[in-house]
């Protein structure tokens, strides 16, 4: 019996039941995998890996969930969704209620449902996963949730948040990334007039120029975009805050009466090992931005160069670092290396992120690193020198200490290195705003508002927590909208700004 037929059977059969069913009938309904693209085929093409559940696929899958009253589930959801009233939904077809209950709670689900680390979220806690002792098997909520959302995108029920009367008030949102979009949606929504100012011609912060296509079509980031425009948010794209404009200008020239800062964690790490400035070294952030926000991949249809590389090698385990090898391999690479000085346990990276770049056959070099980068005579990176590691006692992220092994040294042949061991918070905006509080590494130090140490200036994001994930960025920008609402009214208005 193939896959889809045992799926209908199944289904069929629970359909029918005349019985209510019992938690252990759900227990054994087995967990449903994700249908995907070939790993030799996607190597090949920027095409979505992951293909979304089936019909029939999601309503097994939601009939797996035992309805808790407890609802663990919840308490593992940055911005509580009420996983088990959607998921019910699901279950009897109403996938138009479904979406509404997500969307109380979260504007983005179609991007949440795919780049959601759900494991570590909404599905750790979730008591299927627990009763048979592997959180992966527990129900796959993302999935459920990326289903309705994508049902309800092709089905063309997208609707457009209705706005209230216009307050007169004006809002300026800095950076479009998921914590500046939801705040806009917000602040838009109780009637303020909002405009996003963006330092790159297109919307969107990482989810358009840092997650690849293959893993979050740009399109789907786009028709959110679209509706924010469609509900009146103005976009001012290659407006750098900070050099085309100073933050406190916008209140005292532009007239604004609040600001909300989402501008991200785009400054990339960097090694600062000798040879790093060879060609063929690029950050993370620069190579996935000119294969994503610049298209480098559509080669002949786009002027964006692209550097041609036989064998790469890309430097660190996180999200970031798979996302770099599997564009890699995307842009024609023969050889793709991930280089980690810990080992598969402490990668940062999402477990179903690793098990794609092993099936797509990028190689794992654990506990090692480079240590210096050779070049050839027109200053080309040709080798690194790298170094073993052994693990041990755990340091203040509470992962165990990588420590070189000496003598250890052994040099790599690369064409290309790729560095992605992590991002910090861009300083423009606190460096040209004297009276802005930052943190030791350069985060907005703000309120359980989201308000910084100036007055009507707010912040949330990777600006505030570091780097973080789209669904804590979400979250921030829905508080610190909350906060601009009830500071924006009527009666909180004295002493504002310029
Ligand atoms: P950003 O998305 O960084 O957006 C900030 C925006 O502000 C940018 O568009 C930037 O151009 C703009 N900006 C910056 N400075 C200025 C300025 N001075 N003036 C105007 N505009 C400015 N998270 C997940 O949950 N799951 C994943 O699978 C995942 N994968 C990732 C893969 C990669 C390659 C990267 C880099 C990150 C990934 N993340 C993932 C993290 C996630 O994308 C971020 O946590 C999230 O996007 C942060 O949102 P944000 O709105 O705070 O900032
Ligand atoms: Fe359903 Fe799991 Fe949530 Fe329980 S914890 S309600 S089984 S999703
Ligand atoms: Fe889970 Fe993320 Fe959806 Fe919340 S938003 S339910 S954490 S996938």
């Amino acid at each position: 019996m193939n896959g889809d037929l045992r799926v209908s059977t199944l289904l069929e059969e629970i359909d029918n039941r005349t019985e209510p069913m019992k938690p252990r009938d759900r227990l054994k309904i087995p967990p449903q995998a994700m249908p995907q693209q070939d790993p030799v085929a996607r190597g090949k093409n920027i095409q979505e890996v992951a293909l979304g559940y089936t019909e029939e696929q999601a309503r097994l899958e939601a009939y797996r969930c035992l309805q808790c009253k407890n609802k663990p589930c919840v308490e593992g959801c940055p911005v509580r969704i009420d996983i088990p009233a959607f998921i019910e939904q699901i279950v009897k077809g109403d996938y138009q209620e479904s979406i509404n209950i997500i969307k109380r709670n979260s504007l983005l689900p179609a991007v949440c449902g795919r780049v959601c680390p759900q494991e570590v979220q909404c599905q750790e806690p979730c008591t299927v996963g627990r009763s048979l002792k592997d959180v992966e098997k527990g129900v796959s909520i993302g999935r459920l949730e990326r289903f309705v959302a994508d049902w309800e995108r092709e089905a063309g029920n997208t609707r457009v948040p209705p706005v209230r009367l216009e307050t007169g008030k004006r809002v300026a949102v800095i950076g479009s990334g998921p914590a500046g979009l939801v705040a806009a949606a917000d602040i838009r929504r109780a009637g303020h007039s909002v405009t996003i100012f963006e330092a790159f011609h297109k919307p969107g912060g990482v989810m358009v120029y840092g997650i690849p296509e293959f893993r979050l079509p740009k399109a789907i980031v786009q028709r959110e975009i679209d509706t924010l425009t469609a509900m009146g948010v103005e976009l001012r794209t290659n407006f750098v805050v900070g050099k085309t404009r100073k933050l406190m200008d916008l209140f005292a020239k532009d007239g604004y009466d609040a600001v909300f800062i989402g501008s991200g964690a785009g400054l990339p790490r960097f090694m600062r090992a000798e040879g790093e400035n060879l060609v063929g070294i690029f950050s993370a952030n620069e190579y996935l931005t000119r294969t994503n926000l610049m298209r480098a991949y559509d080669v002949g249809k786009v002027d964006t160069p692209i550097y041609r590389s036989r064998r790469v090698a890309v430097l660190g385990g996180g999200n970031v670092a798979m996302d770099s090898a599997r564009m890699a391999l995307r842009l024609g690479a023969e050889e793709v290396h991930i280089v980690y000085r810990r080992t598969e346990v402490e990668m940062p990276a999402r477990n179903e992120e690793i098990e794609h770049a092993k099936e797509e056959g990028i190689q794992f070099h654990l506990l090692q690193n480079a240590r210096r980068f050779m070049g050839d005579d027109r200053d080309c990176v040709k080798a690194m020198e790298c170094l073993r590691y052994e693990l041990g006692e755990p340091d203040a992220s509470g992962r165990r200490r990588p420590i070189a092994i000496k003598g250890s040294e052994f040099v790599m042949d690369v064409d290309t290195v790729v560095v992605a061991i992590g991002n910090d918070s861009n300083p423009l905006i606190p460096r040209t705003t004297p009276d802005l509080e930052v943190n030791r590494w350069g985060n907005i130090v703000v309120e359980d508002t989201g308000k910084t140490s100036i007055d009507y200036v707010y912040a949330g994001g990777d600006i505030v927590s570091g780097a973080a994930t789209v669904i804590l960025a979400m979250g921030q920008g829905r508080r610190a909208a909350e906060s601009i609402n009830s500071l924006l009214s009527p009666v909180k208005m004295a002493g504002a700004p310029g």
